[in-house]
């Protein structure tokens, strides 16, 4: 299976990083001292769309796709299902979700309507694992998916607190609790940070 990958402009993780850093600084300094989360959701509802003027909205949208962000409708949509389910593990993963698809709203919308390009981009259950290695196409600084991955991490795990968090003797899953993300994406935190966990 094959998905093709419009390519982005080029951007490095740093500078990714950055952008979520300032939005923090913005929105809510506060987790920048390390024991709460980021509010994505909060985030989501009451400053995208001042931000960045994509409409954003929670609907149903067909089974297994979690979120949708399209440039020619200048909307950013989130599965209404998905936000209601009750296990942790798919709460951390609508977090995700919604950080991934909040960079393609914020920056990928505007540079695809620049370029008169459309971006449609689907987060699937198969977005994860076909986006990250579809690389024929475009090399990964330029890949839209790695770019929004590379976000969410960034968002909901801040470099500095999530540092100190394992120089405090914080495992994956006391960092996954404090900063509610599934283990999977504080190991690829850690590995874009090039931190070794223990
Ligand atoms: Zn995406």
């Amino acid at each position: 299976m094959s998905r093709r990958v419009l390519a982005a402009d080029p951007r490095k993780g740093a500078d990714i990083d950055f952008l979520a850093l300032q939005l923090i600084e913005r929105y809510q300094p506060e987790v920048l001292a390390g024991n709460t989360a980021f509010d994505v959701e909060k985030f989501f509802e009451f400053d995208l769309e001042d931000l960045c003027g994509v409409k954003v909205d929670y609907r149903e949208l067909p089974s297994g796709i979690y979120g949708v962000t399209d440039s020619e409708r200048k909307e950013c949509i989130i599965s209404a299902e998905l936000m209601d389910r009750p296990r942790k593990s798919d709460k951390y993963f609508a977090r995700s979700t919604i950080a991934h698809e909040g960079y393609h709203a914020m920056v990928h919308i505007p540079e695809f309507r620049k370029k008169r390009a459309v971006l449609k981009s689907i987060n699937d259950e198969q977005h994860a694992s076909l986006c990250l290695y579809r690389q024929e196409d475009v090399p990964i600084y330029m890949n839209p998916e790695w770019q929004a991955f590379r976000f969410a991490g960034a968002l909901l795990m801040p470099e500095e607190p999530f540092k100190a968090s394992i120089r405090n003797g914080y495992g994956v899953r006391d960092l996954a609790d404090l900063f509610q993300a599934n283990p999977a994406n504080v190991c690829s935190r850690a590995k874009a940070l090039s931190i070794l966990l223990k």
